[in-house]
């Protein structure tokens, strides 16, 4: 039995051969395995869960309910892009949705699930505007608008976000090792999986004399990859 493990697809419809590559993924690679997680930024921008027009998200749903219904369980995580993600998509994807963090005993070692950019503690601008979207009121006070509007904010958003992120030094849009010592010691120093910072890599961290392994996995920019685990350990893949 295996288990698979993806993020930052960042699907979006300017971008049709990554949600190709991706379906492709879904009906090709991922059936047959004990489970799919996906842990974050699945989609680009989401403005909510009423956004049915869209016909990325309709065919997005069919694939993982599809997945799903031939006995692969769909896990969705939300990243920072699509925090927004509710219950009412994820029963479209027949998938569940997990908290961030969420610890799971993988295959026999204790794993611990994030999207990742709660790790980037260095970034204090992000984090304080990663407070502001997660907040419940901030989150209802954007839902309550009409969509076109919400679309408008939210490419405003995205905008906003690539300007900045030009302004800042790849350290700083890094994980935090002090951050990640924290996390792997609440934790009781599991396995670390997580996505956001677009650096696919394997560490080793010692903390508190423990040695844990933090996997950091691919986005879907240039071409796709995914990390599989099963008993003996992970190994990263292209898709
Ligand atoms: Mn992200």
């Amino acid at each position: 039995m295996h288990t698979l493990f993806i993020s930052d697809l960042h699907l979006a419809p300017e971008r049709p051969q990554i949600t190709d590559q991706f379906l492709h993924f879904v009906s090709n690679t991922a059936p047959g395995a004990a489970a799919l997680y996906i842990l974050g930024d699945l989609f680009e921008y989401w403005v909510g869960d009423d956004d049915l027009e869209d016909p990325l998200n309709d065919t997005v749903s069919r694939a993982l309910s599809a997945l799903a219904a031939a006995g692969t369980p769909v896990f969705l995580m939300r990243g920072n892009r699509d925090v927004l993600i509710g219950r009412e998509f994820a029963m479209r994807c027949r998938a569940t949705l997990l908290e961030d963090p969420v610890l799971v005993n993988l295959h026999g070692t204790p794993t611990l699930l994030t999207h990742g950019d709660a790790l980037c503690t260095d970034d204090v601008d992000y984090q304080r505007f990663r407070s502001y979207a997660r907040d419940h009121e901030n989150q209802a006070k954007f839902l309550a608008q009409p969509l076109a509007a919400r679309r408008e904010q939210m490419l405003g958003l995205r905008a906003q976000s690539e300007a900045s992120k030009q302004q800042k030094s790849e350290a700083i849009m890094d994980v935090a090792p002090a951050a990640v010592a924290e996390l792997l010691h609440k934790h009781g120093y599991p396995r670390l999986i997580h996505g956001h910072t677009h650096r696919p890599a394997r560490h080793l961290h010692s903390v508190d004399g423990h040695n844990c392994e933090r996997w950091v996995l691919s986005d879907w920019y240039e071409t796709g990859g995914y990390l599989r685990c099963d008993a003996t350990g992970c190994s990263a893949l292209a898709a």
